[in-house]
């Protein structure tokens, strides 16, 4: 890995980061809060809430196994996404190279920030293949995007590809683990002892039921972590979420329970999806969703919007052509898809 300042745009990395009164004052007990011009009415709401989310961080140390410092917490991963552009990329100079077809935000994110986004195709079995992205690569690559569970198609990147473009970049590789709690494969951030070029992303929208208070995590060395704090708005994450995201991580067994539920009917619903007339093809998958070609994604999208049931049509994403991306819903909701299909 190239050195991080080396990685960091100069102006963040010299950034003096906003001071808030909140983080200013830390240590001793106080009871008298008269630096934050808030109201003293309309308690909790009227307080800022903690800028570095601690009560959180403790929680979500346990179990993550990841040290607070190296954790990041966000408004959604989209913040996170966003956060490697501004920090490391500098606009009209700099390039990331991303898989292909993949989730849409970083591109969109590298867009927005005027940062060429380079696209390396996934192979015919969806899978990376790390001598191909690494060719992509300049010397002004800074990040390499992976998401696994990947978002459309469904399955795991193969763990040693992913390595060896861990390994042999010298830029910053983020893996995107927002489905990692459906797959079979272990978690990327067992990883980050030994690699300092690495970022995970993980978020509470998918297993963990909570896409409404919009909580997404990166992990990283606390270098990194460190400069994402710098850079955030100071209370990113508000009250009401941190809150929530406590009382959700009080009760673990029940995210268990939801992903058992949902791999169960996941099977189901493929199976009876392969079966159908207007299936061509299930593409094996590792998380909530799976991936499907039919006959005419178009018609079969239009036929179920007619019935109020709404999947994503994906045909007109790179190696996507006539797909159709299934979310898994519950017992009844798979069912009703089902019955809608079979009747078509
Ligand atoms: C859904 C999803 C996310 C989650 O984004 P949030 O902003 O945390 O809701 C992140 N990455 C991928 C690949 C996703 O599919």
């Amino acid at each position: 890995m190239k050195p991080l300042q080396q990685l960091t745009r100069p102006n963040i990395w010299s950034l003096a980061p906003y001071s808030s009164a909140r983080s200013e004052y830390s240590g001793r007990a106080a009871h008298v809060f008269l630096d934050a011009n808030e109201n003293p009415y309309n308690d909790p709401f009227n307080r800022y809430p903690d800028p570095l989310q601690h009560e959180v961080k403790a929680r979500l140390s346990q179990i993550k196994g990841v040290p607070e410092e190296c954790i990041f917490l966000g408004n959604g991963s989209d913040e996170a996404i966003d956060l490697v552009y501004r920090c490391f990329c500098e606009p009209k100079q700099d390039n990331v190279v991303a898989i292909c077809p993949t989730y849409g935000m970083y591109e969109v994110c590298a867009d927005i920030n005027n940062v060429e986004y380079r696209n390396v195709m996934l192979n015919d079995q969806y899978q990376l293949e790390a001598d191909r992205v690494l060719a992509a690569c300049d010397d002004n690559t800074k990040v390499i995007w992976l998401c696994s569970p990947n978002n459309p198609t469904g399955n795991s990147l193969h763990r040693e590809e992913v390595i060896k473009v861990i390994e042999q970049f010298q830029g910053l590789v983020v893996v995107d683990e927002a489905y990692i709690d459906f797959s079979r494969e272990t978690p990327v951030t067992r990883l980050l002892p030994e690699y300092p070029n690495l970022i995970v992303l993980q978020t509470m929208s998918k297993a963990w039921g909570s896409a409404a208070i919009r909580l997404g995590m990166a992990f990283a060395s606390k270098e990194i972590i460190d400069l994402y704090n710098k850079v955030k708005y100071p209370y990113n994450v508000n009250l009401l979420t941190q809150k929530q995201a406590l009382q959700r991580m009080s009760d673990t067994h029940a995210v268990e329970q939801w992903v058992k539920l949902l791999l169960h009917e996941r099977d189901r619903v493929m199976l009876a999806f392969s079966e159908l007339k207007i299936c061509q093809k299930v593409y094996p998958t590792d998380a909530n969703f799976f991936l499907a070609k039919v006959d005419d994604a178009q018609r079969t999208y239009d036929y179920l919007v007619d019935k109020g049931i709404i999947v994503r049509n994906r045909t007109r994403v790179k190696l996507c052509d006539n797909c159709l991306r299934i979310t898994i819903g519950t017992k009844e909701e798979n069912s009703e898809l089902l019955g809608a299909l079979r009747s078509m």
